[in-house]
């Protein structure tokens, strides 16, 4: 998982706006960070860690000029610099290519070499063979196929571009300093770019002094939105596709509460990507609404890492259950989604031995995972997912996270609350049915 960023400002330097602005995607990624600008003389633009505590007020000396991109990742951001017949340009990535490897070899055998593994310097390359960058952005295009957003910095301007599936979030804006783009629109809004909207899917875009202009449309099968982004990935204050996250999470939440039909005391969420949840399931069964834990802010998310051992660290580190709100009761926890089941187990046992919870029923927003991402980094395999080790089967699930009851929102309940036609979704880790 991660994200970019892009900031634009008229007759001021883009150092400090564009770290702010990439800062506000951090939650996409805190492994890496790393940024470029117009008039960069520093060789050091990928840096381990997270943005603000990578790059300081020190680098602006070196990362002058007024536009730059920035990029995120749990694993290593994708920032590639690249000279060629169409210039020099940096380019910054997001996503996942599902025939990269093929492609690869066929360029390494047509006599190309790469000095990286990374699909941004797959994806330039591709670009370099146009006549032009637009041209070149056809050209690739029509060769990759999976998830792509993209920055694209050179000499004159900014380009921004959407895969054809629309599968990531990414939008763009402007306000009174200039323009950005970013992969969620709290990078823009948060800095004054509030007039904001979608990057169409296939649309190329130039950011320059001259505003953001539309410079191509690549035809598309169908678009794709994921829909994990509004269950889990994205802010709860990102709108995307003009539905703002939290307002998906909590009418998700409606419906879990809706179909249920169980005698508990009160509900409360696993933070935080429960919180939305457990408010909507609040509003439509009346029951009181508690925190049965302490979230340790200073804990990262665990769903990042991609080591198991740091990821069960920062789980068992992150959440402490408050005793008072659950001792001798019966209730109901929200949790966004259920991948291996570790963090949920855990916490059950937490709630039932340290805070003596008399019973602890589990509502789930999105429906049972049962597939891998193909279009994001991701390390899930078919047989990590706790519904596959139970053959499908929700009895089972619930009996091997010693719940006392286990229910997940259905395919429909999903649509029902992003409220966009499903066939403008790519619900595939639920449904097995992919897009590409
Ligand atoms: S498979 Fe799942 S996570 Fe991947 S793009 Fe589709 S909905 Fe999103």
């Amino acid at each position: 998982m991660g994200g970019i960023s892009g900031v634009y400002l008229h007759n001021k330097e883009v150092f400090d706006t564009l770290i702010q602005s990439t800062f506000h995607l951090q939650h996409r990624g805190t492994e890496s960070s790393a940024i470029d600008t117009s008039q960069s003389s520093n060789s050091k633009k990928i840096r381990p860690g997270e943005v603000k505590k990578v790059f300081s007020e020190r680098d602006a000396r070196d990362f002058r000029g007024n536009y730059g991109v920035g990029a995120l990742s749990g694993g290593t951001a994708e920032l590639m610099e690249l000279s060629s017949s169409i210039g020099d340009f940096s380019l910054v990535y997001d996503g996942k290519l599902v025939n990269s490897k093929k492609l690869r070899e066929e360029m390494k055998e047509s006599g190309e070499s790469f000095s990286t593994v990374f699909e941004a310097e797959l994806l330039g390359r591709l670009i370099s063979k146009g006549e032009d960058i637009i041209d070149g952005i056809r050209k690739m295009n029509e060769k990759v196929e999976g998830s792509y957003t993209l920055g694209i910095l050179n000499d004159e301007c900014l380009y921004v571009i959407r895969d054809p599936y629309g599968i990531m979030p990414l939008v763009v804006g402007e306000g009174e300093e200039g323009y950005a783009f970013g992969s969620e629109s709290p990078a823009l809004t948060e800095l004054g770019f509030t007039d904001f909207r979608d990057v169409r899917p296939g649309e190329i875009l130039k950011v320059s002094e001259d505003g953001v202009e539309t410079c191509g449309e690549m035809d598309s099968n169908g678009v794709a939105h994921c829909a994990f982004e509004w269950m889990y990935t994205a802010r709860p204050d990102s709108v995307i596709e003009g539905v703002e996250s939290t307002e998906v999470r909590r009418r998700a939440g409606m419906y879990l509460a809706r179909d249920d039909h169980i005698d508990i005391d009160k509900v409360g969420p696993v933070p935080q990507s429960g919180i939305g949840y457990a408010l909507g399931y609040h509003q439509e069964s009346a029951l009181p609404y508690e925190d049965f834990f302490y979230l340790n802010r200073f804990s990262k998310r665990s769903y990042i890492p991609s080591d198991p051992e740091i990821r069960e660290q920062i789980a068992k580190e992150k959440l402490s259950v408050i005793k008072s709100s659950t001792k001798g009761r019966e209730i109901v926890i929200c949790e966004d989604s259920i991948v291996r089941g570790n963090q949920l187990l855990r916490l059950r046992n937490t709630l039932k031995e340290k805070g003596e919870a008399k019973e602890v029923h589990a509502r789930v927003g999105c429906p049972p995972l049962c597939s891998p991402c193909p279009y994001t980094q991701t390390t899930k395999k078919y047989s990590d997912l706790i519904y596959n080790q139970c053959d499908g089967d929700i009895g089972k699930v619930s009996e091997k996270l010693n719940l006392d009851s286990l229910k997940y929102n259905s395919v429909e309940n999903l649509v029902e609350a992003i409220n966009l036609p499903s066939e403008d979704l790519c619900m595939g880790c639920f449904t097995d049915d992919y897009p590409i």
